[in-house]
């Protein structure tokens, strides 16, 4: 026998759980299908990033009632300055708005995002949480028909694949990516610093590579960051022999002036960085959603926040189709997500990609262009582009 619900979504990661609720919300029933039971996700050692939330975020997890059970685990940022370590020029993204009125995003520790989801998630009745691995699928015109590893057979009007950049549904549908490595991986910690950090994002581009500080929480003794340091290939082999101590004082080098003196107050954990993007968003009743589209590189941070604006725009698709009592697989909608995503993407991944370039380069050519100082990229739109996501329109000033 064969279940039927209106949306079988594969992959329960962010982008999954947020896409459940978001089209439950809408008045859909949704199958909800990882192998990773939900208490994984609260595990320890399962996801130490933490991930920073544009304000347009924050205002779409309002409009479907999560961000309540969110902001109780965030930091607010309100200001970001961007640095080149090579020229020590910066840019200053400041909130010209009265601090404690507005804010330009918001840290949350990965683990506390997802316990906020699966709470929303566990209390929806038209959510059904499936722990298994999808073995196959076939798709028609009218319908996708899946296989569990559980022998669940599912039946849906549109299969949502949102499992992660090596997405096995974007393989066995046969939809090529455009595939790059960064040759750099992404060192993960948090620390403990002796200046209050003001909520202060600082993005450094160093020759080793971008190094990230973001605030997370604060109270009256204790200051407290996550770092997220991309580290160029031929220097990461150096700095993962690296102690604790070694790395530190990097950071003492690099950020004292703004946050005193670091203490790692976490284990050190590594990501690989690919950019990989998906030839097309959307097939025969099949829709790419999340790192299964497009993974990006996470300087600026703004994979999550790119696939929110993915999920924004679906939302508002399935309401429509709800009132009307259509279905939302069909090719025609199908096609207006994918128009509207695929833009989003190109801006994005073009801006992150060339910054990166740019900056974390040793090329002799490149360097003199560095030279010209990142005061020249005041005038360009790709730095002004990528940070003011951060802001809702006209509310950012450049110092
Ligand atoms: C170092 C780093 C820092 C980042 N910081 C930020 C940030 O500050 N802000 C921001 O907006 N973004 C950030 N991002 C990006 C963001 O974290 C990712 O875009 C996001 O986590 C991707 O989530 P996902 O659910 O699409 O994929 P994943 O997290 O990969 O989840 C995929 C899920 O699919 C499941 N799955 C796989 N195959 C199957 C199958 N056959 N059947 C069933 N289930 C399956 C897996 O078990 C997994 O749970 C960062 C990324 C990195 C690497």
């Amino acid at each position: 026998m064969k279940l039927k619900f209106n949306i079988a979504i594969v992959g329960s990661g962010l982008t999954g759980n947020i896409a459940s609720l978001a089209l439950s919300e809408a008045g859909y029933k949704v199958a909800l299908i990882d192998p990773n039971k939900f208490d994984k996700f609260k595990h320890k050692t399962y996801d130490t990033r933490t991930t920073a939330l544009s304000k347009k975020s924050k205002l779409f997890l309002e409009d479907l009632n999560l961000w309540k059970l969110i902001e109780p685990h965030t930091c607010v940022i309100k200001n970001i300055m961007v640095n080149d370590g090579n020229t020590k020029d910066n840019i200053y993204f400041k909130n010209p708005l009265n601090a404690s009125q507005d804010a330009l995003g918001y840290m949350v520790k990965n683990k506390a995002l997802f316990s906020s989801l699966i709470i929303a998630i566990k209390k929806k009745q038209n959510i059904t949480k499936y722990d298994s691995k999808v073995l196959s699928f076939s798709r028609s015109l009218e319908n996708v028909t899946l296989e569990l590893s559980n022998g669940v057979k599912i039946k849906s009007d549109l299969l949502i694949a949102a499992d992660g950049k090596n997405s096995f549904i974007r393989k066995k549908a046969g939809i090529n990516v455009y595939k790059k490595n960064y040759n750099q991986k992404a060192f993960i910690f948090n620390v403990r610093h002796t200046k209050k950090h003001n909520n202060l994002a600082t993005e450094n581009f160093l020759e080793q590579g971008p190094l990230a500080s973001l605030p997370i929480t604060q109270n009256k003794s204790n200051f407290y960051s996550s770092i997220v340091w991309s580290c160029n290939y031929p220097f990461y082999y150096k700095i993962i022999k690296y102690k604790k101590n070694d790395i530190e004082d990097v950071l003492n080098f690099y950020l004292s002036d703004y946050y005193g003196k670091f203490k790692i107050i976490s284990d050190i954990k590594n990501w690989n960085l690919t950019l990989i993007k998906a030839n097309k968003f959307y097939d025969t009743r099949l829709l790419l959603l999340g790192d299964a589209a497009h993974s990006i590189h996470p300087l600026a941070g703004q994979g999550l926040n790119l696939t929110l604006k993915g999920i924004e725009i679906l939302y508002n698709l399935a309401i429509e189709k709800s009132i009307k009592k259509k279905d939302l697989g069909n090719d025609y909608t199908l096609k207006i997500f994918s128009k509207k995503q695929y833009l989003n993407s190109i801006t994005i991944i073009f801006a992150t990609d060339k910054l990166n370039f740019l900056f974390s380069n040793s090329n002799i050519f490149l360097k003199k262009i560095r030279k010209l100082g990142i005061y020249t990229f005041k005038k360009s739109s790709i730095l002004k582009n990528l940070f003011k996501n951060y802001a809702s329109a006209g509310k950012l000033s450049i110092k």
